[in-house]
């Protein structure tokens, strides 16, 4: 039977406040089975098709698209939070629920010739990787991929990334926020 990877995950109420169900990846990865089986899920979905980079968000998108980008054999890209890069960068502003946050890459990471696949562990409202797939293709970069572990379909958040022209791919649904 294939492994669970769903049953893996572990949902905590009202955590980081009242209201929101915390999806936590750690269970997932803390096993060793489940962690293998979902980079190599998302991997086997990309293989032959030309991707010359992952592109992870930090900081859950690290874990899972930097094993992604070992089982694709290419090269991983960390997309960081402001001031955590030490060349020059770029950087995309984005809205959070209060606020603004700013993600950055190297400027000089890509360029036209590349074909990323953006990875994180969750889409959610898709703000997060709406700004990513943005920052990415300034560099002129083809972004029409991008994978997650969760994703929570009521919030929206892949079919506005979809409507940007990028192709999206989930291995677990939550109903609900
Ligand atoms: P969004 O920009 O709304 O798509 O939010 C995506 C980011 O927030 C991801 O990097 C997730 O790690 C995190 N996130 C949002 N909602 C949840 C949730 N219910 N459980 C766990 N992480 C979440």
């Amino acid at each position: 039977m294939p492994l669970d990877l769903k049953a893996l995950v572990r949902t905590i109420p009202d955590y980081p406040k009242k209201g929101i169900l915390f999806r936590d990846i750690t269970t997932l990865i803390e096993h060793p089975e489940g962690f293998k089986e979902s980079i190599e899920r998302i991997a086997s979905r990309y293989r032959g098709q030309g991707i010359t980079h992952v592109a992870g968000i930090e900081a859950r998108g690290f874990i899972f698209g930097a094993g992604v980008a070992i089982a694709l054999g290419v090269g991983f890209i960390p997309i960081r939070k402001k001031g955590k890069l030490p060349g020059e960068t770029i950087g995309q502003n984005y809205a959070l629920e209060y606020g603004v946050d700013t993600i950055e890459i190297h400027a000089d990471v890509l360029d036209r010739n590349d074909k990323v696949l953006l990875v994180d562990d969750l889409i959610a409202t898709g703000g997060t990787a709406i700004a990513a797939v943005g920052l990415l293709r300034r560099t002129g970069a083809v972004v029409r991929d991008a994978a997650f572990v969760i994703d929570l379909p009521d919030l929206g958040g892949a079919d506005k990334l979809k409507a940007e022209g990028v192709d999206v791919n989930a291995l677990i649904e939550f109903a609900g926020h």
